[in-house]
């Protein structure tokens, strides 16, 4: 069968990985360099049930976030450890796998328009030419052309600010200050810690602001982009979605890595059949998202209105609530 798969951000690169191998995948990437410039990195330790291991990606590993509410101090244990990751490396690695599997990887090839007329092949037009495919998969991100192309509205989302200074030290734990829709951290990198902030549109810009003010610092460059969130539907006839551009991210901390992953091997298990993979999607993160929703409802309420209650301690799963 020929896939076609527009962008190659860390889902495409890895659907291309797995598809390539039974399959004749084109990606087509509007970048001339593979890589996600604004993320984070923080990716459990499940990454290399996924990939193959490779710790020239690792910057730090942390075992732990403390939460910091007005009244108390809680501390979250991840189950399993997390990983802090060289964000662009690790997409440039999955795409060398896709690559060495036997997928093309077009860069600097932007798609302009998609076409899903029922009865026809899905097309992609890229300039001026217009290719067809058997199947099309959209990761392109929460911009997505393929979503626009077939009519799938877009998921909500919020905003994430970041930036660096420089620190001393190697701590193992990242500091989360909650906020009203999403929180503040600081994440210890080897040499600098990251100051940032993910919050709705309208204040997360102010908040970073004045959470670097209050921690008397002043990143000299800053990085900010879009972090989805919501889950929309993902498939329509022949074209398939994954990651950002529907919405596949942990409604806590907005962390899409791992749910992107999973989500792909779950198309990969339901290929061809796409209406399959999408109600599966719905069944499985559908659920995750409501829970973990209520539970930081509950844990942010606990902890800011009855600290008392509070536990000191606690241990989650890495991939659900946080
Ligand atoms: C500030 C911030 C911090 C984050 N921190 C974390 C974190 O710590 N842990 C975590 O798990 N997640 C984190 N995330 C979320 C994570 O980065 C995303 O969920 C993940 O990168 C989504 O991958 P993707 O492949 O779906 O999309 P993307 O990485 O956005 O890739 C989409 C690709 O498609 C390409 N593209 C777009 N349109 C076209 C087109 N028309 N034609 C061709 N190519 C196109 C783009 O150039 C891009 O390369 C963070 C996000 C932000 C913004």
């Amino acid at each position: 069968m020929r896939i076609g798969i527009v962008g190659c951000g860390i889902n495409g690169a890895y659907l291309a990985y797995r598809l390539a191998k039974r399959h004749k995948v084109t990606v087509f990437e509007k970048k001339k360099v593979v890589g996600k410039d604004v993320c984070s990195g923080i990716v459990s330790k499940r990454l290399w049930n996924h990939i193959p291991k490779n710790e020239n990606l690792i910057i730090n590993d942390i075992n732990e976030a403390k939460l910091h509410f007005p009244k108390k101090e809680v501390v979250l244990k991840f189950r399993p450890d997390m990983l802090i990751l060289d964000r662009k490396k690790l997409d440039q690695y999955v795409a060398s796998l896709a690559e060495k599997a036997g997928a093309e990887i077009k860069l600097g090839t932007e798609v302009d328009m998609v076409y899903n007329v029922k009865g026809m092949k899905p097309q992609v037009k890229v300039g001026k030419k217009v290719i067809e495919f058997d199947r099309l998969i959209g990761c392109d991100g929460f911009f997505s052309v393929v979503r626009k192309g077939v009519g799938i509205e877009q998921p909500k989302h919020r905003l994430g600010i970041y930036g660096y200074v420089k620190r001393k030290g190697d701590s193992k734990t990242v500091d989360i200050y909650p906020t009203e829709n999403g929180f503040c951290w600081k994440i210890p990198r080897k040499g600098t810690v990251e100051f940032g902030v993910m919050e709705m549109p309208d204040v997360a810009s102010k908040m970073y602001k004045d959470f670097c003010k209050k921690n008397r610092t002043k990143p000299k460059k800053t990085y900010s982009y879009v972090i989805p969130g919501g889950l929309v539907d993902a498939a329509k006839g022949n074209v398939a979605l994954c990651g950002d551009a529907i919405g596949l991210t942990k409604p806590w901390s907005g962390g899409g890595v791992i749910w992107g992953l999973e989500a792909g091997d779950m198309l990969v298990k339901s290929f061809p059949n796409f209406s399959k993979y999408n109600s599966s999607l719905k069944l499985k993160f559908g659920t995750k998202i409501r829970t973990s929703r209520f539970a930081r409802w509950l844990g942010v309420g606990l902890a800011s209105k009855m600290p008392i209650l509070a536990p000191k301690q606690f241990s989650f799963d890495s991939d659900w609530i946080f």
